[in-house]
């Protein structure tokens, strides 16, 4: 029914790909505005009847899952019509009628219609509370605000910090077959860690010498998975300190190794004759 007037709607249009993959909002195609569209527009159609007419706009119909094809004929076959084009402009009058154009770009025509509910598959975004789980858990986002796996083909279901696994939406928009597929994948590598009860951490760790230290503290804020403690050296435990880096929370990324003015810190086998040596090798040619 219409929300304004409690009414059953005579004309429904269907709105595909609001505020996705469109550079001034979401690039990214939010996976599940299509089907959910479709089931929609199957739904109004079983329950409202043949008489109401049923549009789609669309850019393209991306029906990629099990089925999905043939549930986008399914559509099609009960008189749902689909136009290959997105309105520029909805325009709502003051009686509350709405009108607007939109180009089939199949047919090659301009097409007006004045529907009695306009739909929208807007994009889908992030959750509000993303970024204090970011913080908190010292999980990278990518540019488009989703917490950012450990690779996106070798490690899909891992986040860069060791022990902490990523599933569903958390990590990009995604639907509930693929959501279940990842949480099933994420609970089975959590399963493998628990039960082997060591955790494997990658070599790259970041090493004080305590000799070079000033105690400055300036690595200390510093470091994204807050692994750096500030200790007391002396005898009483109050003065000398020095930075000392924790193995298991360090995932090596060299921060502090670049912040350092005392050059204290160094990130295993990444020394800098080695950074120095790889350079003149590109840039001299030399072996
Ligand atoms: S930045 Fe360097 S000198 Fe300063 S506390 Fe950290 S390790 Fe020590
Ligand atoms: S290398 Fe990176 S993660 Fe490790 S202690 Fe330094 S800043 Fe933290």
């Amino acid at each position: 029914l219409c929300p304004e007037t409690g009414k059953k709607p005579r004309s429904i249009v269907f709105i595909q790909c609001v505020g996705s993959r469109d550079r001034r909002f979401n690039e990214y195609c939010c996976r599940i505005g299509c089907m959910v569209t479709l089931k929609q527009a199957i739904l109004a159609r079983e329950k409202l009847g043949k008489d109401v007419n049923i549009y789609v706009c669309y850019i393209d119909i991306r029906s990629f899952g099990k089925g999905y094809e043939e549930f986008y004929r399914k559509a099609r076959e009960m008189g749902i019509t689909f136009i290959a084009g997105i309105p520029s402009e909805i325009r709502v009058y003051e009686d509350g009628s709405i009108y607007l154009e939109v180009y089939d770009k199949l047919t090659c025509r301009l097409l007006g219609i004045k529907p009695d509910l306009v739909v929208l598959a807007s994009g889908l975004i992030p959750n509000y509370d993303i970024e204090r789980i970011s913080e908190l858990l010292h999980i990278s986002r990518g540019s488009d605000g989703f917490l950012l796996e450990a690779h996106p083909k070798l490690r899909p279901l891992e986040s860069a910090m060791s022990g902490i696994f990523l599933a569903g939406t958390c990590q990009g928009p995604k639907d509930i077959p693929d959501t279940i597929a990842q949480a099933s994948g994420a609970a089975a590598k959590a399963v493998n860690l628990l039960a082997s009860g060591e955790l494997e951490l990658e070599p790259l760790k970041g090493v004080v010498n305590e000799e070079l230290c000033s105690g400055c503290r300036i690595c200390e804020p510093l470091c994204p998975y807050s692994a750096i403690i500030m200790k007391a050296k002396d005898a009483a435990g109050f003065g000398n300190l020095k930075a000392e880096i924790f193995e298991v929370l360090c995932q090596g990324c060299g921060l502090c190794e670049a912040a350092c003015p005392s050059k204290a810190i160094k990130i295993h086998h990444h020394t800098d004759e080695q950074y120095l040596d790889q350079v003149r090798a590109a840039c001299l040619g030399e072996n």
